[in-house]
């Protein structure tokens, strides 16, 4: 995936709303970007307030899923794609899907403060996957596997941390955690009711089927 190098934080300003990508900061509000500027980044962000096309509201709401998310266009339009395959509506097949990657399981679970640190803990071998390293960030989950930290990672001070104080936010409750051992258990597919990010996924698979 082409790397984002900019601050993570006008990723939030472009879309209007918070997108929780620099995990403890983005809870306390005097620190995070898109509450202390209500406007999006760039010289002209103050005059672009005009009302968006039909085309522009589809495009914005890709957009903000896939940089919350954050994977690249071509990975999140193979996720369309999958879902439109399947039985159900594609929107919520699409985005049960992406909730089954494996960094976002490991961020759900608390053992990554943002779905970019997850993705860190994983390329860097911390993670295992009933037992066996797994470094592909993009790995899909099922009910009844197991998601760990490699023993020889339990003196990383994150994983200290939570192994003393528990996770910093609610489970998912398509997912099991167990704080003292670091590890956690797929108990279910998510349902789209399990996912808590604002998303119109009408308005992406709209998008995609132009
Ligand atoms: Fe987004 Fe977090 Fe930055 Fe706030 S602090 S703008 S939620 S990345």
């Amino acid at each position: 995936m082409a790397r984002y190098t900019d601050s993570v934080c006008r990723q939030c300003r472009r879309e209007g709303t918070k997108l929780f990508l620099k995990g403890d900061r983005c809870y306390n509000d005097a620190k995070c970007a898109v509450v202390k500027r209500h406007t999006p980044p760039g010289q002209h962000g103050q005059s672009r307030a005009r009302k968006a096309s039909e085309y522009g509201t589809q495009l914005r709401e890709k957009q903000k899923t896939r940089r919350a998310y954050g994977i690249s266009e071509s990975q999140f339009h193979k996720y369309y794609e999958m879902a439109s395959n399947m039985k159900g509506v594609t929107g919520e097949q699409m985005l049960c899907l992406i909730e089954r990657r494996l960094d976002n399981v490991v961020y759900r679970l608390g053992l990554g403060s943002s779905r970019a640190q997850a993705r860190q803990w994983i390329t860097h071998g911390h993670i295992l996957v009933d037992g066996q390293k797994v470094d592909i960030p993009s790995y899909l989950v099922k009910p009844g596997q197991k998601i760990s930290i490699r023993s020889g990672s339990f003196d990383v001070p994150f994983f200290k941390e939570v192994r003393e104080q528990g996770a910093d936010k609610p489970i998912a409750k398509w997912l099991d955690f167990d704080a003292a051992n670091l590890s956690g258990t797929v108990a279910a597919m998510p349902q789209r009711d399990d996912i808590d990010l604002t998303i119109e996924e009408h308005l992406i698979v709209e998008f995609y089927s132009k």
